[in-house]
């Protein structure tokens, strides 16, 4: 390591500083060099600890003590990490390297609070993604207390988790190094995060979000923030959330924080104005203009000042990048060891923990790669934890693959032997793009990371056809709102029914039906809310069966030969009337809560008689039936069919479920890996119902859309617009993609259009 200073001072920062300010304090560096309003800070540099280290005669003892340890064997590393920690601790810092010390905090104001935190570094790698494993300090003050603050960062270097990943990463201890950042603490009034692009499409959309207080309150997810999602295109904010904030984090007296909580006048009130918003928005561009990437920025407000506490690259956009060569870096040791159906982009790597039950799922890690036969929905909390999903089943419209894409998680189904291949532990690497499980871990990725960004950035704001997405988790409603989509084309409430764990006959069993309404409710409002006057048609429920057998309540569901030709969707509601009753009474409340953008669909339809009885039964429990918006799914051939009969029995629009038409219409079960190779979307039968279909609803004018999986297909979406559909509606990671290959297709089929009457007219 060469000579460097045991303090460095932001201004004396650069980024050839990694290896002795790492990754964090680099960055504010930069940050600082380019004008950006970085609070003042110094660094303890990396070589002042291991001049600690070696002055004090600590490093022997302290290496030896980490040598042959095996860390799979937990008694073994918690004791070896407890060593560690109480060695670094218990050595006093040499006199001369406290006086440096001293001295940057002194020039730093007069006794000021400071927030201390590590950032550790790699001799060969430099900043090894050691992120969150070290430790923070805030509110610290007086030279005693940062002395001691610069010393448990230092220890945190041994912390068991530390050592583990380290381990597992190929990383020898002794080049593993911490710097320390001691900074002066904004307290700040309010706080947060900002993403400078969109972190999945890449579009120049700045995403922040912030809460009252310190950030900590937001970085750590302890508070629902308000979203503001900044254009930079139109250079407007285009879309906000402002949550209800109960808490903040805020400096506890003379050291450490509390929580407190927050006071009615501010728990609902924006966090940010949109003079505010814009300005973070520039700062945020700024960071990203010089690092050449999107950054993933801290920032926080005190009075008038604005200051950006930290920057580092978004990691998601660069798994998101598309048609990258598994070479390139996902390919762990090349080895490949299982094959299936991409069905949610990305790369992610990790220990493969097989869930077989939901006694499996609870033991699930962080960073595991979640490996099972098909997912359910029990399994929603642990899928949120995972690096990526592995099943043996399914397809590119099951359960895992539709979770997945939301939860912005690479996934690969229909392996048919992924649980029996891979073993619990083992390590590997998932490719969400091409459907392959390598062995190992997935070298570092290749500095690409702009792919995305460039190829939307250019993308038309506006089509003639509207784009919009579907959701199914109302925490995804945010990041598909932050796609800039049209409106939301298709919500499955199925799985926030499914995500209660309990059958709607239990609510009505039991006498919580007004616990199911509201639960039901809120989940659509959360929806509603992230796409202000913008349409949201939400499908009543559509569980098979066999969905609803685990749950509470399931006992008594009927054992069905073939539950995708069974009770289901709108056949199942009209019988079950009760079960109807509850979902049409949530809908009715949000219409009278004035959500005029609400549609309600019906799943599953096969005759006009269907959509007329619903609609009777809705009118009977008081539902303003004409006044509402009600549409029909296509996705039973003999709704195609009759399209013109529900037409004229009053239905608002239609959209076509490609999933299940598509099954219906060549018989082919859309869930059996045996015959997925025969699952043709553009199959000439599939086409020309849907040709048919649009042609009826453009001649009446009714609204004719596409919600499902084919959809997300620039190619089927081209041939949608050629053929007249009025809006596709495509998932979260595809909306970017569909957007532009609708306004090429767009701006194409005008200039035929023009070249032909020119060519008619002979000009
Ligand atoms: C469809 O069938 O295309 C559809 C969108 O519905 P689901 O996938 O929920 O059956
Ligand atoms: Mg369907």
């Amino acid at each position: 390591m060469k000579k460097a200073p045991d303090i460095l001072t932001l201004e004396e920062i650069k980024k050839e500083d990694i290896p002795s300010v790492g990754g964090k304090g680099a960055s504010l560096g930069e940050m600082f060099s380019i004008g950006l309003p970085v609070p003042r800070a110094f660094v303890v540099t990396a070589q002042a600890f291991r001049r600690f280290l070696g002055e004090t005669g600590t490093e022997e003892r302290l290496f030896s003590g980490l040598a042959n340890l095996n860390v799979d064997e937990n008694a073994a590393l918690e004791e070896a990490s407890r060593k560690a920690r109480e060695l670094v601790l218990s050595v006093p810092i040499p006199p001369h390297l406290q006086k440096k010390i001293k001295d940057a905090y002194r020039a730093l104001g007069n006794d000021p609070v400071v927030a201390v935190r590590s950032s550790a570094t790699a001799e060969d790698l430099p900043d090894a993604s050691f992120a969150g494993q070290q430790e923070t300090f805030l509110n610290i003050q007086g030279n005693g207390d940062l002395l001691q603050a610069v010393q448990r960062c230092w220890a945190s270097l041994y912390g068991a988790r530390a050592i583990y990943y380290r381990s597992k990463q190929g990383f020898d201890d002794r080049s593993v190094n911490i710097a320390v950042v001691v900074q002066i603490l904004v307290r700040s009034e309010k706080a947060g995060v900002m993403f400078t692009s969109h972190p999945v499409t890449g579009e120049p959309l700045t995403i922040i979000e912030g809460s009252w207080g310190l950030g900590e309150a937001v970085v750590s997810g302890s508070v629902s923030p308000d979203k503001y999602v900044y254009d930079h295109r139109s250079g407007r904010v285009v879309d906000r959330l402002i949550a209800q904030k109960l808490e903040m984090i805020v400096p506890d007296g003379r050291k450490g924080t509390k929580v407190v909580k927050i006071g009615p006048d501010q728990e609902k009130a924006p966090v940010l104005s949109d003079a505010e918003v814009k300005q973070l928005a520039t700062f945020g561009k700024i960071a990203e203009d010089h690092y050449g990437i999107p950054q993933d920025l801290e920032w926080a407000v005190t009075g008038k000042e604005i200051f950006i506490l930290q920057s580092r690259p978004i990691t998601t956009i660069k798994s998101a990048a598309k048609g990258k060569p598994a070479a390139a870096g996902a390919a762990g040791t090349g080895k490949v060891l299982v094959e299936g159906q991409g069905a949610s982009p990305g790369i992610g790597s990790g220990k493969v923990a097989i869930v077989r039950d939901i006694k499996d799922a609870g033991r699930v890690q962080e960073g595991d790669i979640l490996v099972a036969k098909m997912t359910n929905p029990d399994m929603v909390p642990a899928m949120r934890k995972v690096a990526a999903i592995v099943t043996d089943e399914g397809g590119m419209t099951c359960h895992a693959a539709i979770v997945s894409r939301e939860l912005g998680t690479p996934a690969v189904v229909g392996t048919k032997k992924a649980t029996s291949v891979l073993r619990p532990g083992q390590l590997v690497t998932v490719d969400g793009e091409k459907g392959l499980v390598y062995e190992g871990k997935a070298g570092p990725a290749p500095a690409k990371e702009k792919a995305v960004a460039t190829v939307v950035a250019g993308a038309p704001l506006i089509t003639a056809t509207s784009v919009k997405v579907n959701v199914s988790l109302p925490e995804a409603a945010v990041r598909a709102a932050a796609t800039g989509a049209d409106g939301v084309g298709l919500l499955r409430i199925e799985h926030l029914i499914l995500g209660l764990n309990k059958t709607p006959m239990w609510y009505i069993r039991n006498g919580k039906e007004e616990e199911f309404i509201t639960e039901l409710a809120t989940g659509i409002r959360v929806v509603l809310d992230a796409f202000p006057g913008k349409p949201v048609w939400v499908r009543t429920l559509d569980a098979p069966t066999d969905e609803f057998r685990n749950m509470a309540g399931g006992e008594d569901e009927p054992h069905e030969h073939n539950p995708m030709l069974g009770w289901r969707g709108i056949r199942r509601d009209l019988q079950a009337a009760d079960q109807f009753r509850l979902q049409v009474e949530a809908f009715k409340r949000l219409w009278q809560a004035g959500y005029a953008n609400l549609g309600m669909m019906f799943p599953m339809v096969s005759h006009p008689d269907e959509f007329i009885l619903a609609k009777k039964m809705m009118a009977g429990w008081g539902v303003d039936v004409e006044n509402v918006t009600l549409g029909i799914m296509v996705e039973i051939p003999a709704s195609a069919i009759l399209i013109e009969d529900f037409i004229k029995a009053g239905i608002r629009f239609a959209s076509f479920g490609t999933n299940d038409l598509i099954q219906y219409t060549i018989a082919v079960d859309r869930n059996n890996e045996n015959v997925a190779c025969m699952y043709r979307p553009k199959h000439p039968a599939v086409l020309k119902i849907i040709d048919d279909t649009i042609r009826v609803c453009r001649r009446y004018g009714v609204e004719c859309s596409i919600c499902g999986q084919a959809g997300s297909d620039p190619e089927m979406a081209e041939w949608l617009v050629e053929h007249g559909i009025s809006s596709l509606s495509a998932n979260i990671d595809a909306v970017a993609k569909i957007r532009d290959r609708v306004a090429r297709t767009e701006q194409r089929m005008i200039l035929e259009a023009a070249r032909s009457i020119h060519a008619r007219e002979g000009v």
